[in-house]
């Protein structure tokens, strides 16, 4: 295939300052890999927007497609898992960090990092989750194998505006969640609620330094947030509770005590969803196409073309995205 295809591909220079442009590649640009997948769909993470905005040491080969999720059909294959035509799925792995990604007309891909297209989701509803709500189910089955379950208390959501959290929020309450949403933007306390928060809490309450031990407010909690937002909720679990912790866009840092720990048996999870094993990623896929209300997924997502992935990418740095965002790569 000697077509060309477009591509944002960011540099760096000798001063190691960062540019970003729209370029035009073909099939043999590509990195190794063995199968080749037309991009029909892909989306704009946190981690998109500090690859393409430098924000943060994200990339780490140069020059780089960024793109960490996407959804397309094989057009190539040298490996027995794919054949051609089959809908396949990527998230992580590296993808868009270390090999170029899903900001192209064609990404040439590893076979044991594609995943088939869960049977009931579109391409386009897969970028919709994308891995902001896959990493919010993975989120979801931390804590369930923790053994939390919705009788035990409320469920708080930290970033609840953003990808994972609005995931987060629509997931924990299908399952039967009472959801406590913490966000910067009360404005939007009516679309949390749509999208199944009972309650809505100013972030400001969590993200100032804050006593070792506080009121017991809820059992468990999904975290997007970190530093003084993830001591403070872990101040706040009640007795057994657990937080499952994914994300830093406070900050990376964890002021916190030992004393739920140690005085309430609280629990803090980790979740990784760049390096999550294949098992556990079909099977958070296969929940996310079975439990996540499709209604509330179109009412949380908000599509662009290619054109608008780099202003979309500064947005999301900035904090000014509400939801997820789909990137249709035939606009
Ligand atoms: P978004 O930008 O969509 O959402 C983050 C949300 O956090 C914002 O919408 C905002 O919500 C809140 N927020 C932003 N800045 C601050 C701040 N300074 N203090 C407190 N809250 C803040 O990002 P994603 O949902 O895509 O990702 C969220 C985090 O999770 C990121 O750090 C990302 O890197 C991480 N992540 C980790 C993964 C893993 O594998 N562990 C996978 C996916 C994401 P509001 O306006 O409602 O307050």
């Amino acid at each position: 295939m000697t077509e060309s295809f477009r591509a944002i591909l960011v540099s760096r220079d000798a001063e190691k300052k960062q540019t970003v442009e729209t370029v035009s590649l073909t099939e043999a640009d590509l990195m190794e890999g063995d199968v080749t997948v037309k991009v029909e769909a892909t989306t704009v993470n946190y981690k998109d927007g500090l690859a393409i905005t430098g924000k943060s040491p994200v990339v780490r080969h140069w020059p780089m497609v960024p793109g960490i999720d996407l959804a397309g059909t094989v057009v190539k294959s040298q490996s027995p898992q794919f054949r051609e035509g089959d809908q396949v799925l990527l998230n992580g792995y590296g993808v868009g960090e270390t090999h170029w990604g899903a900001y192209a007309g064609l990404a040439r891909l590893k076979a044991e990092w594609l995943i088939p297209l869960p049977k009931g989701l579109t391409a386009k509803q897969a970028m919709g989750v994308g891995t902001a709500g896959y990493t919010a189910m993975l989120s979801v089955m931390a804590l369930e194998r923790h053994g939390m379950k919705p009788q035990h208390g409320p469920a708080v959501v930290t970033g609840a505006n953003g990808g994972v959290g609005t995931v987060a929020i629509s997931l924990l309450s299908q399952l039967g969640w009472h959801v406590i949403a913490s966000t910067g933007r009360t404005s939007e306390s009516d679309f949390l609620k749509s999208l199944g928060a009972s309650e809505i809490i100013d972030r400001a309450e969590l993200s100032q330094p804050g006593k070792p031990l506080a009121r017991e407010r809820w059992a468990a909690g999904i975290d997007s947030v970190g530093s003084h937002t993830l001591a403070n909720l872990l101040a706040q679990t009640q007795y057994n509770g657990a937080i499952a912790a994914c994300g830093l866009a406070q900050g990376f840092d964890l002021p916190a005590t030992v004393m739920p720990f140690i005085l309430r048996g609280v629990a803090l999870l980790g979740v990784d969803s760049v390096m999550a094993a294949r098992e556990g990623r079909i099977e958070a896929w296969d929940r996310i196409a079975a439990q996540l209300d499709m209604k509330k997924l179109d009412a949380l997502t908000t599509t662009i073309g290619f054109d608008g992935i780099i202003a979309a990418a500064n947005e999301i740095v900035a904090g000014k995205i509400r939801g997820r965002v789909i990137v249709d790569m035939k606009d």
